[in-house]
């Protein structure tokens, strides 16, 4: 059984107050929410601040990105184990804004989750195509690259520590959310490229999060597919009542 993912990811919003007013608004928001794994993931700045408020509750803290190397003269850079220092059992690698506006590519991205494994993290990995790419029939080929790419080299037991991220860039900050059936069909596609690089049971052990737009009114149709295993929710993870709301998916 796959334990579904609600993840907020807060890009670059919420000072450190903000950021703690949030959590402390949303645990008994979301108390109550069962066989969910409910997680945020505020700036760099805020993380401790909010591990430190999130203690003892069913709320779990996600950092937004990472470096591969432990340490070094890497200035800007964090490292994973930070990562965990500071409170974090998660970190988002690979988001399109990384891709788009940093550099970021699938060998960055798979040594980041490699290192974010090794520091035992899990890594909630991204990957989608663009509105053009979907246009022009690749959306297979893009997802088949960016997952073989992102996830090279991974053992079985390796997996256990990857949740996928489907994030059609299109449907990002847009309003436009994939339907049902558009996103079940790519979660299906993504499913059999991990039993190709894993095995079968590797493939229907690993969580897949839809993200895109997604908000209290649309999570129950996704999260009734049978390959969408969570969410990954920007703009709607930014207040603690549609967040909570979407939490609470199957009550
Ligand atoms: C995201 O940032 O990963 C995302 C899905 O954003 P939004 O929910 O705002 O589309």
């Amino acid at each position: 059984m796959r334990i579904p993912v609600i993840a907020g990811n807060w890009k670059l919003f919420k000072t450190i107050g903000e950021a703690v007013a949030m959590v402390r608004e949303l645990k008994p928001l979301v108390e109550k929410c069962e066989d969910v794994e409910i997680v945020v993931a505020p700036v760099f700045t805020a993380l401790s601040r909010v591990s430190d408020v999130i203690a003892c509750s069913n709320v779990k803290l996600a950092a937004q990105d990472c470096y591969w190397e432990e340490e070094g003269a890497f200035t800007g850079e964090v490292a994973p184990k930070l990562l965990k220092d500071a409170g974090c059992g998660y970190v988002i690698i690979g988001h399109s804004e990384r891709r788009q506006y940093f550099g970021e590519t699938d060998l960055t991205v798979n040594r980041k989750t490699k290192a974010a494994i090794a520091a035992g993290l899990q890594a909630i990995v991204c990957v989608g195509e663009s509105l053009a790419e979907r246009e022009s029939d690749q959306t297979f080929s893009v997802i088949e690259t960016q997952i073989t790419g992102s996830l090279a080299g991974l053992s079985a037991a390796d997996f256990g520590q990857v949740i996928i991220a489907y994030e059609p860039v299109w449907a990002i900050g847009t309003g436009k959310t994939a339907s049902d059936d558009q996103a079940q069909e790519v979660h299906a596609f993504i499913r059999q490229l991990v039993a190709k690089l894993a095995d079968q049971s590797v493939a229907d052990a690993v969580r897949i999060l839809y993200g895109g737009s997604v908000k209290p009114d649309n999570v129950k149709g996704l999260m009734s597919q049978p390959d969408i295993d969570g969410a990954l929710v920007g703009g709607a993870s930014l207040k603690a009542e549609s967040f909570a709301a979407i939490a609470a998916f199957n009550s």
